[in-house]
């Protein structure tokens, strides 16, 4: 007693449970299908209790997916098990929220499939139907195949109770499409197994038979002997809606074979009866009674009243055939018995249902609510997706008006740019012309007075001499000479100058630098001028210490020296002295003249090297100048790399300087 009461439902509560979760593996709908054919099960109130569990612990790690497959099993062992189809509909209802609301379109499924369940149940099928629309557009859209099979069978079935066996067939028919991308061929067995029944609600049995074998084809190589056995037993059925009894027989036979191999009680009491009815219509009473009354044993351990009642009924049949009116009656008083309590139970349930269908329909307007709920969110979501996608246009536009901007500003920064650079060229060459310009000015004012200002005296000079040659004394002639050659100097050293000059400014000089002596070159040029600076009383000083080496363009520097000393000659009065000095300074040379002649104001020096602001004196002894020589000497020290300049003081001299790269 012990043992069938509590341990046995223990353990085929475990092997349940233990089938369920390893069918949820590869199959997504095996655990929802299991709660519609599983026979054995343990106590409802243990498996409420589990779920309950269950249901916490899905809280308590906020596991919101696995939440609403617990309420779904709950919902479904109230419904399947329990038969309290209004707290069924509140775990649905809640299943469906939890779903609705953890974005499960699954869940969804499922929870529309069992709401449609329970309509089925309680004789609304039109009403079922409505939600095995929904749960069918939510598998569509989830596109997972074994989904929306299991779905269309629903929809068959559902249809098929409604009376509309062709929209059935196609339904079927759908799931059928699906076949090849199922994890296993469950479904299609299922299907197949619905579409004989079908055929059967249509009476067409050939066709019924057909599907029928197709399924048990596949259930035997799965090895569901339970499935196996039913199919087995409605083969037979079927044969005998065919007339063809011994067909009938053989597979009633083999269904309580296979019903035995597995100990199910119900559906060897099932098949006892069949046979016993077989036996019966052969009108072989005694093979009949024996099978009826193993039916019976079965029948009552099993606690199967339809079976018992058939059985009930058939022994009365067969002791009445027999003659045994007693028993015949007894059994009959027995069939009537257990009826009537079976018509009890149907009305019991029909009432349940009934008032259920009161309780049912004040729970589906918490469904439209949901539904109202979920389509306002839906309606948000799509205003807030439209409200995003013309921000990200707007975006999208700043941003190709942001990149055309700085397009514009780079290409006008460039052309700026460009611009810049055109303008620093024009500028460079105006400044180039200008100097152009002076130097051109310069040089024909040089040809025009300097050049003939020597001329003119020399002309004159000559002239006196031609026209006057015989007034003359031999002294005033020599005078004459004298002056002649001064003029003739002075005109040479100018027209050196110039010509030079000229050289530099058309770039026809070679400034290539060498190693040159510097000692030596001061050396030579004191050595040149020293009869001029002796002509006027001025003594040229210069001590050369060690060899100072330049690198630089020797006539050049050759010319600026000769032109300094010349300068310092000239504005210096007789007595005075003129030192020469080079010296090294890290990595240039600088060379010095330095006079005791008449010096210079600041504003002379700062036209010294101008070729704009001509400037020129007359020296010591009235020499004429140019004031082209130090524009030139200046030249020349820059083309050589080096530097020019003077200090000096009114009245106390004057030191001119030049550096130039040591070599
Ligand atoms: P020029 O000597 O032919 O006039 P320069 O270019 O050599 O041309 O000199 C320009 C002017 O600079 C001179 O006319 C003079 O006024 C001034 N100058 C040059 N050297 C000296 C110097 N050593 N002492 C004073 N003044 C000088």
């Amino acid at each position: 007693m012990m043992l069938t009461r509590y341990v046995l439902p223990g353990i085929l509560c475990l092997i349940f449970l233990q089938t369920v979760h390893a069918q949820e593996e590869p199959s997504a709908t095996a655990w929802y299908r299991q709660y519609f054919t599983s026979r054995d099960h343990a106590p409802v109130e243990e498996l409420l209790e589990q779920k309950e569990k269950e249901l916490l612990e899905a809280r308590e790690i906020q596991d919101d997916s696995a939440r609403v497959f617990v309420l779904l099993q709950k919902g479904l062992i109230q419904l399947n098990y329990a038969y309290n189809f209004e707290a069924a509909m509140d775990c649905f209802l809640q299943s469906l929220g939890a779903a609705d609301s953890a974005r499960l379109p699954s869940g969804e499924v499922f929870s529309y499939l069992a709401l449609a369940h329970i309509f089925e149940q309680v004789g609304n099928p039109e009403k079922s139907l409505q939600f095995l629309e929904r749960a069918f557009a939510i598998a569509f859209a989830l596109k997972q195949p074994e989904i929306l099979a299991l779905t269309l069978n629903e929809l068959g079935k559902a249809s098929a109770s409604a009376g509309r066996l062709d929209e059935a067939q196609e339904h079927y028919d759908h799931a059928l499409r699906y076949k090849q991308e199922l994890p296993d061929n469950g479904l299609e067995a299922e299907t197949l197994y619905n579409l004989a029944n079908l055929s059967v609600t249509k009476r067409d049995f050939i066709q019924a038979l057909e599907y029928y074998k197709q399924s048990l084809t596949i259930r035997r190589k799965q090895r569901l002997r339970l499935e196996e056995g039913i199919l087995l037993s409605e083969i037979g059925d079927t044969y005998n809606n065919l007339n063809n009894r011994e067909r009938a027989y053989a597979n009633y036979k083999a269904a309580l074979e296979v019903y035995q191999s597995i100990d199910f009680k119900k559906g060897i009491a099932e098949a006892y009866n069949q046979i016993g009815e077989y036996y019966y219509n052969q009108q072989n009473y005694k093979q009949a009674l024996a099978n009826l009354e193993l039916a019976l044993a079965a029948g009552q351990s099993a606690q199967t009243k339809s079976a018992l009642r058939k059985s009930y009924e058939y022994l009365s049949l067969t002791w009445k055939a027999l003659g045994d009116f007693k028993e015949a009656l007894r059994h009959k008083e027995l069939q009537l018995a257990i009826n009537e309590f079976i018509v009890k139970e149907e009305s019991d349930q029909k009432l349940l249902e009934t008032q259920s269908t009161y309780a049912l329909q004040q729970k589906e307007s918490e469904i439209e609510r949901l539904e109202r709920a979920k389509q306002d969110r839906e309606r948000e979501l799509a205003e807030q997706k439209r409200i995003q996608m013309y921000l990200y246009a707007l975006l999208g536009l700043g941003a190709v008006i942001a990149v055309l901007i700085l397009y514009l500003y780079l290409l006008k920064q460039r052309s700026n740019r460009q611009l810049q650079a055109i303008n620093a060229q024009i500028e460079a060459q105006n400044i180039q012309l200008q100097t152009l310009n002076t130097t051109k000015d310069k040089f024909f004012s040089i040809i025009g007075h300097d050049l003939k200002g020597p001329l003119n005296s020399l002309t004159s000079f000559s002239n006196l001499l031609i026209n006057h040659f015989d007034a003359l004394s031999k002294e005033e002639i020599q005078n004459i000479a004298k002056d002649l050659d001064k003029s003739l100097k002075n005109l040479f050293a100018l027209l050196n100058n110039l010509l030079e000059w000229a050289r530099s400014q058309t770039g026809n000089i070679d400034f290539t630098a060498s190693p040159i002596n510097l000692s030596e070159v001061l050396e030579q040029n004191k050595e040149l001028l020293s009869q001029q600076a002796a002509a006027k009383d001025i003594t040229i000083l210069y001590e050369p210490g060690e060899v100072i080496m330049a690198s630089a363009h020797m006539p050049s520097v050759t010319t600026v020296v000769r032109n300094l000393i010349s300068n310092a000659i000239k504005f210096t009065s007789p007595g005075g002295a003129i030192k020469l000095n080079a010296q090294k300074k890290s990595n240039e040379v600088v060379v010095s003249v330095a006079d005791t002649g008449v010096g210079m104001s600041k504003t002379v020096m700062e036209k010294l090297f101008r070729l704009d602001a001509k400037h020129s004196t007359l020296g010591t002894a009235n020499e004429k100048g140019t004031g082209l020589g130090l524009i030139l000497c200046k030249d020349f020290v820059e083309k050589n790399g080096g530097r020019l300049w003077v200090e000096s003081e009114e009245g106390k001299g004057s030191t001119f300087y030049f550096s130039l790269p040591v070599a």
